[in-house]
């Protein structure tokens, strides 16, 4: 469970986060959503510790991460997977090497439990063998399921996506977002997803926190959204036909 209480966050004269509250439970997908440039990334970065909010509190399991020093966050730091926005894979190493990698920062594994452990996480995300390729040898769709297999092979507790299905098409998008899905039901992690991703939405929506305007303008699951009556929200939601017609479908 995460929550985060009173979060603010501004850059110069620029106020993203005024004031945001939010709890993420365990075994559930969250989604945060909002236009672009909305802040949603920098919420993320605010509760791993990437930005350090003026005021508020992030909570990871009862306990204050927010006033911890650098040491004292390490053991929660083990325990965060994430997904960066563009994968951010090292180009210069293999898929292998790239997951190889966090398990040398965090572990103490042998040389053939790392390699098996890389192995395990390949396997679950469907790109068993792959293991000598380069970034730029992969698609779209497999880069991503690098980043996930890397995010995950220290076995998180809490797990952070940002913006997952980017330049994926619709179909390697759903995948992307099963596969989130089910790895969050399995290792039974606290799974934040920023996104603006409206089929992921309807897909694993099950608790969204809309962003405007640094406020969080609401809050529900995608069901709840579909018969909302908030102008900001149904302005972002319904600028999508696929909503429009989803609402239609509701109504008939
Ligand atoms: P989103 O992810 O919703 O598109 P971001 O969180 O990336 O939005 O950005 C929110 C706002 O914060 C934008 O106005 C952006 O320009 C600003 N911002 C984000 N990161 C920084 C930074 N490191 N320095 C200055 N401004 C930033
Ligand atoms: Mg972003």
């Amino acid at each position: 469970m995460i929550e985060i209480k009173n979060i603010h966050k501004a850059f110069g004269s620029n106020i993203v986060l005024d004031g945001i509250d939010a709890s993420f439970e365990p075994g559930k997908v969250s989604l945060i959503i909002g236009g672009s440039g909305s802040g949603k990334s920098t919420l993320l970065k605010c509760i791993v510790g990437l930005h350090q909010p003026e005021q508020g509190k992030v909570f990871f399991n009862q306990q204050e991460f927010t006033r911890m020093g650098f040491e004292e966050r390490v053991p929660i730091r083990k325990e965060i997977g994430m997904l960066f926005q563009n994968s951010a894979l090292f180009d210069s190493m293999t898929v292998q090497q790239n997951i190889v990698f966090t398990l040398d920062m965090f572990t103490e594994m042998s040389k053939s439990e790392k390699i098996e452990r890389a192995n395990f996480c390949l396997e679950r995300v469907n790109l068993a063998g792959k293991n000598d390729l380069y970034p730029s040898e992969l698609s779209g769709g497999m880069k991503k399921r690098v980043g996930i297999a890397r995010a995950i092979s220290m076995n998180p507790k809490y797990l952070f996506c940002d913006e997952p299905n980017s330049g994926l098409d619709p179909a390697t998008s759903i995948l992307i977002d099963e596969l989130i899905q089910e790895l969050t039901e399995e290792y039974n992690c606290t799974t934040v997803v920023v996104t603006h991703d409206m089929n992921s939405v309807m897909g694993i929506g099950d608790y969204i926190l809309f962003l405007y305007q640094g406020k969080k303008y609401w809050e529900g699951s995608n069901q709840d959204m579909l018969q909302s009556d908030n102008e900001q929200l149904n302005d972002f939601v319904f600028a999508s036909p696929l909503m429009q017609a989803a609402r239609d479908t509701l109504k008939t």
